[in-house]
């Protein structure tokens, strides 16, 4: 038998016990690494089904521990017009998460990963280059592996592991897994906020913002069932811009259009976040306040009220004006007994707010 040698080591393998020992090892490394791939792959398959942009933060922020032995995962996403924290809205659990931070810019991520380079980093853990990546993180980890979130040739995040064990990610960690992982969370990422786009659209009104009509119906049914299974009351408030017709005519329709904008961001500012507001049609909005009795679905209209009063608004061509709206508010509780039905609650908030404008306008009614 001849002398045996191996190419990577050059090491002379003399006796079949040695050689076989070195079998040994090559198949369990062979094994660890399949064992390792089919992880990724499970977590992969995992991230492309999921159908949401919450799904997806969760499944990323909260590892299957038995899957992975990262000590710690942070995400760090780029979002400058606000979209994702506004798909995630109401979502504390993800948007509250201290491993989960925005940026408005992408200067912090540009700095770190160089703009044709975008490879991962991988090394101990340097506290003040890489401390807005683990900003929220308590225990800082001893050495990380940075991955670049990429779509479409454009950073849009940052993706960190990070270790208590220094030596975990040093020179010559393989990260061939590490960067697909990375690229099927960048789809991922793109393929939800393309999902939640789509579902916005079809339930958002596309000039306000608000929600439309037919999320409003479908909520209505909802809200109704909820508030009599609990016993709670539900309160609707009918909003209508005062003269809105003059507002055209003499600013002209674009500057009616911005208003009705205006209008629907201070209505939104003085509700809750579990408060639904639809734009019912034209320069008319709706409420709907879950677990709200009719004096403080009042107080609420007022408040509205006032902010639009209060507001100047400007014309296209700079003229200075303002603008009044009224309401009418109805709520389960003070509807007679029996089971009640989401139109005839907005009937009652309709009728109340024919009464506020014959009264005068500028004014809130209640049924
Ligand atoms: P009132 O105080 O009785 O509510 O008077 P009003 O003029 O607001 O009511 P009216 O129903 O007579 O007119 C509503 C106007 O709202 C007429 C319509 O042109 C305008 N309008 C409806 N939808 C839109 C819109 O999307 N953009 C703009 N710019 N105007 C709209
Ligand atoms: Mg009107
Ligand atoms: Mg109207």
């Amino acid at each position: 038998m001849g002398v045996w040698t191996t190419r990577t080591s050059g090491v002379r393998a003399s006796s079949p016990e040695a050689l076989r020992s070195r079998l040994d090892r090559l198949l369990a490394e062979a094994r660890k690494n399949e064992f390792k791939m089919r992880r990724f792959q499970a977590l992969e398959l995992t991230l492309f089904g999921l159908d949401s942009v919450h799904k997806l933060l969760s499944a990323l922020l909260y590892p299957d521990r038995s899957q992975f032995d990262w000590d710690i995962v942070s995400l760090v996403l780029i979002d400058k017009q606000y979209e994702l924290r506004r798909i995630l809205e109401g979502n504390d659990d993800i948007l509250q998460h201290p491993n989960l931070s925005f940026v408005d810019d992408d200067s912090v991520l540009r700095s770190l990963y160089p703009p044709l380079a975008l490879t991962p980093i991988i090394g101990v853990y340097k506290p003040k280059v890489y401390c807005q990546l683990f900003s929220g993180v308590t225990k800082k980890p001893a050495s990380v592996m940075l991955l670049p979130l990429i779509r479409q040739g454009k950073l849009i995040g940052s993706l960190n592991i990070g270790s208590a064990d220094a030596q975990r990610f040093a020179r010559g960690y393989h990260t061939d897994f590490m960067k697909h992982l990375a690229a099927v969370v960048s789809i991922c990422i793109e393929n939800a906020m393309n999902m939640e786009r789509i579902k916005l659209l079809g339930l958002t009104d596309t000039l306000t913002g608000a929600n439309n009509r037919r999320y409003f119906d479908q909520r209505l049914e909802e809200e109704i069932q909820l508030s009599r299974r609990n016993h709670q009351s539900l309160a609707c408030v009918m909003l209508d811009a005062d003269h809105f017709k003059r507002i055209n005519d003499h600013y002209g329709h674009q500057t009616g259009d911005i208003v009705l904008k205006q209008i629907a961001q201070l209505a939104r500012a003085e509700l809750r976040s579990s408060d639904v507001l639809a734009r019912y049609g034209g320069e008319e909005f709706v409420t709907l306040l879950p677990q709200t009795d009719i004096s403080v679905a009042v107080e609420v209209s007022e408040r509205i009220r006032r902010s639009v009063a209060r507001q100047t608004f400007t014309s296209i061509d700079g003229q200075v004006f303002r603008l009044t709206l009224s309401a009418g508010v109805a709520a389960t509780s003070h509807l007679p007994g029996g089971s009640i039905h989401g139109e005839d609650l907005v009937a009652c908030a309709d009728k109340a707010l024919y009464e506020a404008k014959a009264r005068g306008r500028n004014r809130i009614a209640s049924a």
